[in-house]
């Protein structure tokens, strides 16, 4: 996925924007013609866009559309869910449909990149069991 994704996306169970992108692994996508500006929250320089035009400073967004992410992890800061990015995909399931035992093994084998919050709060599943 983009950076950009992040100006679009929101958390699909409680609606909280923007959520918050950890970044593991990124490769460079090649160039983009495109330079439209992301709307309301530019993840790839962590603005606010309405900030940004109070101080008239100008968005240099090559680097949404120019950078794949690989790998990572979505993070929404108001129910404390998280969804995995893997291989260039975000999966953003509901929690009914999440599978526990691949949960857990991502978040233990990225534990070192990911909030301590996360690891034993984070839902629909956390490390607190095995920490
Ligand atoms: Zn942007
Ligand atoms: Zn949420």
């Amino acid at each position: 996925m983009k950076y950009r994704l992040i100006d679009l996306l929101a958390c699909p169970i409680c609606k909280t924007f923007p959520l918050q992108l950890i970044v593991f692994n990124k490769v460079h996508a090649g160039s983009s013609d495109t330079i439209k500006p992301c709307d309301e929250y530019c993840s790839y320089n962590e603005k606010k866009i309405a900030d940004l035009k109070s101080e008239d400073i100008p968005l240099d967004c090559r680097g949404c559309l120019q950078i794949n992410i690989v790998e990572g992890i979505l993070i929404c800061r108001s129910c404390l869910r998280w969804y995995p990015i893997i291989e260039e995909i975000p999966h953003m399931l509901p929690d009914d449909l999440r599978k526990e035992v691949e949960d857990l093994g991502f978040l233990t084998k990225n534990k070192e990149r990911i909030p301590q919050t996360i690891l034993t709060e984070g839902k629909p599943f956390n490390l607190s069991r095995s920490i």
